[in-house]
């Protein structure tokens, strides 16, 4: 267990304190952190605490971004105005995760870094098309968040030397919505059998871009760029969004599972939840009177 446990003020602090204490790492809610180490899947010998840099708990809007505090919790990101407004898919991915506990302290950061492909806020990033901005010690770096997997629970982010300090989202602007379905347990405090986050944006009553994410199908979240082809340059009517659910599901790979199902389950599953959420986002984007969906 660690013998130190650190509070860093400002990022350039908890830099320093990685880069003076071999074997530390960083913590944020420690929701994912602490079960490790009280599993000892992991050797740290001091815990650097970032949730006390103010700047990694700020959510803002600026030159056609939103930009989200990396400490930002699911808490502040299911309630905050400005995400439900803009980012529909991050706040109802958030307010999905676990229980209210879990939601206070756990962060947007942790959920990425932890490298789950069924975290909830991070495939919702995934499909908004986030990038995260990376602090270490040759500087800055900036990746988008569906390029941070390498593997399950495998993060190409090392918080032994490195921060996540933000995530940036480029605004589509006009005619764009995203939204989020989720297949879970009843009563479970737990990641889901299955999430899907879409992000649409139509004009003229067709869809001009599309991003579909899925997991957990594959090691890490899946996009599913066929599908989004579907989609594009066309009048997103109940015949459209099913063949682009039906091209989501076939290029899901889930596995057996006797926690989440069989294979042939999900991948029929995922259909049906691309389709939910595809359905809720062009209803929000051209503000359809009734929703169109196609079951
Ligand atoms: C009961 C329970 C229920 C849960 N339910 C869900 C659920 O429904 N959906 C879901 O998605 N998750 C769920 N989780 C998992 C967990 O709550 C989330 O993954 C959470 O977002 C992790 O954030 P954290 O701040 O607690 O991370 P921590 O545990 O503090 O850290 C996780 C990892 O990220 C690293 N890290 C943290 N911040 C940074 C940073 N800024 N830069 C670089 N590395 C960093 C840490 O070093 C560590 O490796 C659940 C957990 C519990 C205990």
């Amino acid at each position: 267990m660690p013998r130190q446990y650190l509070f860093a003020t400002s990022t350039a602090e908890g830099l320093a304190m990685l880069a003076a204490n071999p074997g530390a790492r960083l913590i944020a809610g420690g929701t994912d952190l602490v079960i490790d180490l009280k599993e000892e899947k992991r050797q740290v010998n001091t815990l650097v605490d970032i949730t006390r840099i103010p700047e990694l708990k700020t959510i803002s809007a600026t030159g056609g971004q939103v930009i989200l505090g990396a400490a930002v919790t699911h808490t502040m990101a299911a309630t905050s105005p400005l995400i439900r407004e803009k980012l529909p898919a991050l706040a109802a991915a958030a307010a999905a995760v676990g229980s209210p506990q879990v939601r206070n302290v756990g962060t947007l950061a942790g959920n990425v870094v932890n490298a789950q492909p069924a975290a909830d806020t991070a495939v919702a990033l995934v499909a908004l098309g986030a990038v995260a901005i990376i602090l270490g010690p040759e500087g800055e770096r900036r990746v988008p968040v569906a390029e941070l997997y390498a593997g399950v629970g495998r993060s190409r982010v090392n918080p032994g030397r490195e921060m996540i300090t933000r995530f940036t989202v480029d605004l589509w602007g006009e005619g764009e919505a995203s939204a989020f379905a989720r297949l879970s347990p009843r009563r479970a405090l737990s990641l889901p059998l299955l999430n899907v986050a879409v992000r649409v944006q139509a004009e003229g009553g067709r869809c001009t871009r599309a991003r579909i994410c899925v997991a957990p199908v594959a090691q890490q979240p899946l996009l599913c760029e066929e599908a989004a082809t579907v989609l594009v340059g066309r009048e997103p009517d109940a015949d459209v969004i099913a063949r682009a659910a039906a091209a989501a599901s076939a290029a899901a790979r889930p596995r057996d599972s006797l926690l989440r199902g069989s294979s042939t389950y999900r991948k029929e599953m995922t259909s049906v939840l691309v389709k939910r959420a595809l359905s809720e986002a062009f209803f929000q984007a051209t503000s359809r009177k009734t929703a169109i969906y196609g079951e």
